[in-house]
């Protein structure tokens, strides 16, 4: 293994996505820090979801390969990614709305359904960093409020220990509010817990409050990278 790359929690080479002829993600090649808020960022139908996908392993790449803290992740099926220590919040929510928020807590725990202490253990540590889910955790999730719905989601998403999560625009549709109790979530688990963050966000602002390091999409290519600090300035973001 090379140990520069086993350094890092998450190395993108030459990754390429198309639908049909069209390029959706083209050669995108870049490196996740551990314990970082990577933010992509980019205007609507830059690629960023796609990439967002293809690095999960969603979408299968027309080229390129991801590397998990040294790994390639590539023909690893799911359940197996997951073991890894990697884990997916897609854009569009994702909670079994008839479900209760324990429920929904549970089914994060698929790969070791079997093994009733450990689930325990993960809903115990999930209760303890979101005391609210507690509170709630007989209550349909469907009733929740956005924010708290994303706190579900994220809640589950935990209780497989991963260490690098990809966040698909966790606050679209969120009052202002909530928006700030879930980016302050992503802020604990990056200072706390030393999770790495792939967040995709829109609201550029934002999220150069929280990320470490941006990367800004343009159809499909990168068009600037760097610490979130250089990117002061706001009239490169055209889209805005
Ligand atoms: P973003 O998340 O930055 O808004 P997306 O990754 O969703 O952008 O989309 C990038 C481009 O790829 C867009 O032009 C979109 O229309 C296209 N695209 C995304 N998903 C599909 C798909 N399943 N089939 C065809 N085209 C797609
Ligand atoms: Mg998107």
């Amino acid at each position: 293994m090379n140990f520069a790359e086993a350094d890092k929690a998450v190395v993108v080479k030459g990754l390429e996505r198309r639908f049909g002829a069209f390029v959706a993600v083209n050669r995108i090649s870049l490196e996740v820090a551990k314990g970082e808020i990577f933010g992509f960022l980019g205007p609507n139908g830059a690629g960023k979801s796609t990439l967002l996908k293809a690095i999960y392993g969603f979408l299968e790449p027309a080229a390129g390969e991801v590397l998990l803290e040294g790994k390639s992740l590539k023909g690893v099926p799911t359940y197996e990614r997951i073991n890894m220590g990697i884990a997916y919040i897609p854009q569009q929510p994702g909670i079994f709305r008839w479900m209760s928020v324990e429920e929904n807590l549970e089914m994060g725990a698929w790969t070791f359904r079997q093994d009733r202490r450990r689930i325990q253990r993960k809903l115990e540590e999930n209760y303890t960093r979101f005391p609210t889910l507690k509170e709630r955790r007989k209550s349909q999730a469907g009733e929740l409020s956005g924010g708290m719905q994303r706190m579900v989601e994220i809640g589950r998403t935990l209780m497989t220990d991963p260490k690098v999560i990809l966040v698909d625009e966790p606050t679209a549709g969120l009052a202002t509010m909530l928006s700030e109790t879930v980016y302050q979530m992503l802020v604990d688990l990056r200072d706390k817990e030393k999770i790495t963050i792939l967040l995709v966000d829109q609201d550029i602002r934002r999220a150069l409050k929280i990320a470490d390091y941006v990367y800004v999409l343009e159809l499909g290519v990168n068009k600037f990278e760097g610490p979130a600090e250089e990117f002061t300035d706001l009239e490169r973001a055209f889209w805005v």
